[in-house]
């Protein structure tokens, strides 16, 4: 059993990230840029966090996914490769969880179906969290991602996060 491994957006280093447990963590050379001015970050850097670039191959999917979903706006040229760093981890042995709170960020990871936790997570103690999507009108869940209208009373449907 493979240490649990955590990718990390700019934020989850302004939030602070574990300097306690197993975990592994990855970020691309695009958040070190945003955070290394910044104390706690330039620490981490060179104690905990491995700095990775992702495959060309997987920005390809993270750009296309998005353009799909109509989130490439929302992206900036960080979250995409965050996205695709997590991508590629998530296919070695154990995977990888992206750690965001950026909406954006989670909607395009919920279909490349790449492991997500928020920053408000603490200690270590990250869970990966899975999305349900449900209507706020009549309350059926519904487990493709894809969908946007609820099927029984046409309500635009929401998504709440669930740790189980
Ligand atoms: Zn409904």
């Amino acid at each position: 059993m493979s240490e649990p491994a955590y990718v990390l957006d700019s934020t989850a280093f302004y939030a602070g990230i574990p300097y306690q447990g197993s975990g592994r963590y990855y970020t691309t050379y695009l958040v070190i840029e945003e955070v290394k001015h910044h104390s706690v970050g330039s620490s981490l850097i060179h104690s905990r966090v491995q700095v990775t670039e992702p495959s060309a191959e997987s920005l390809g999917k993270v750009k296309s996914t998005a353009n799909r979903t109509g989130d490439s706006k929302g992206l900036s040229d960080t979250d995409v490769s965050l996205l695709a760093l997590a991508l590629d981890l998530s296919r070695a042995d154990g995977g990888a969880t992206l750690v965001s709170d950026d909406f954006a960020v989670r909607n395009v990871a919920e279909l490349l179906e790449i492991r997500l936790a928020p920053t408000s997570l603490k200690g270590g103690d990250w869970k990966s969290i899975t999305w349900k999507t449900y209507c706020r009108g009549c309350g059926k869940e519904y487990s493709n991602p894809k969908l946007t209208v609820c099927n029984v009373c046409g309500t635009p449907l929401a998504r709440k996060a669930s740790t189980a």
